[in-house]
């Protein structure tokens, strides 16, 4: 079998070595290959990598991070297996998990996983997490699953697909639902990470979280848009009532308060449509400049 797993890893010298031997116990009778992407890695991770490279053992090294996203496209960009899976390299995807996925390919294109539980997890981000799920599938186009892993299988023709979303902001999430295809989900229990600290702090959860928002889903303008429809509305109909009141019973000076909130009110939903107009002008702006999406310091590719 033609099978290539690819390894987004970001500061993890502890967890290198852990992870193939339990690659290797899990898969003893599979035919594999592993790619280790070195995500700019500031610790021993690339020289970890590097001790314990054999025949099957690939590997990338950025020029600095680019975060997990950049890593995942790499590794598939530089596949030509005829199944990829995609896992952490931190044991919180299971490989003990990987048989049961293939027991499944035949019948589907992808074998998926989602954590029912996110246990050991503090409350406040599960919280979060659940509400940005619910937001996300309100109003965009695709269904986000809430708990999904990034860890997965795929067939050729989803590699394909992927890899044909050439966009320089990356929201993986996205992509791998936009993509479609049969997709079988395998549920599995939170497992803490192995060893080291998660790279995920709570304001970078949720930047990601607004930036899933922007790459699949143009909703956010239309809220402006029906805000500045609503407050016209509201505006003429308070013209027309001030001119008649006006005229039929003089004019008295009053409503100063009143008038300074409304002032600041409508200042505020201004300002915030121009931010979200700003926010999808900033992303078009990054798209156009056609940077790439990542650098290669280092690989042992031929
Ligand atoms: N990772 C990466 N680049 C980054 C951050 C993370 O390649 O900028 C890798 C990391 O080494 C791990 C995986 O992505 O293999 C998931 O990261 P982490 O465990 O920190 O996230 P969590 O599991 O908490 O979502
Ligand atoms: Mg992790």
């Amino acid at each position: 079998m033609n099978l290539d797993i690819i390894v987004p890893c970001y500061n993890e010298e502890e967890n290198i070595e852990i992870f193939l031997n339990e690659i290797n116990n899990a898969l003893n009778d599979f035919d594999y290959n592993i790619i280790f992407i070195d995500d700019g890695s500031q610790d021993n991770t690339l020289k970890n990598i590097k001790k314990l490279v054999s025949h099957n053992i690939k590997y990338i090294s950025f020029s600095r991070n680019f975060g997990k996203e950049a890593a995942i496209y790499a590794g598939l960009k530089h596949t030509k297996a005829e199944y990829v899976i995609i896992m952490d390299v931190d044991l919180q995807d299971p490989p003990t998990i990987i048989p049961e996925m293939f027991k499944y390919i035949d019948s589907y294109d992808i074998v998926a996983t989602r954590r029912v539980t996110r246990k050991g997890e503090p409350k406040i981000r599960s919280f979060f997490a659940r509400m940005f799920y619910k937001l996300t599938n309100k109003i965009s186009d695709i269904e986000l699953v809430d708990g999904a892993r990034d860890f997965r299988l795929m067939k050729r023709n989803v590699t394909d697909a992927i890899l044909e979303l050439e966009e320089y902001n990356r929201f993986s999430k996205g992509i791998f639902q936009w993509v479609g295809f049969k997709t079988k989900w395998i549920e599995y229990e939170n497992i803490k990470r192995s060893k080291g600290e998660t790279s995920w702090s709570f304001w970078k959860l949720f930047r990601y979280s607004i930036e899933g928002i922007i790459s699949f889903s143009i909703a956010p303008l239309y809220i402006s848009t029906i805000a500045g429809i609503l407050f016209s509305i509201i505006a003429f109909i308070s013209i027309l009532f001030i001119v008649i009141k006006t005229l039929l019973f003089g004019d008295p000076v009053s409503g100063w308060p009143s008038t300074i909130s409304v002032i600041l009110f409508i200042g505020g939903i201004q300002l915030l449509s121009i931010g979200i107009l700003g926010q999808y002008i900033a992303k078009t702006y990054l798209e156009s400049k056609k940077r790439p999406i990542y650098i290669t310091k280092e690989d042992n590719f031929e």
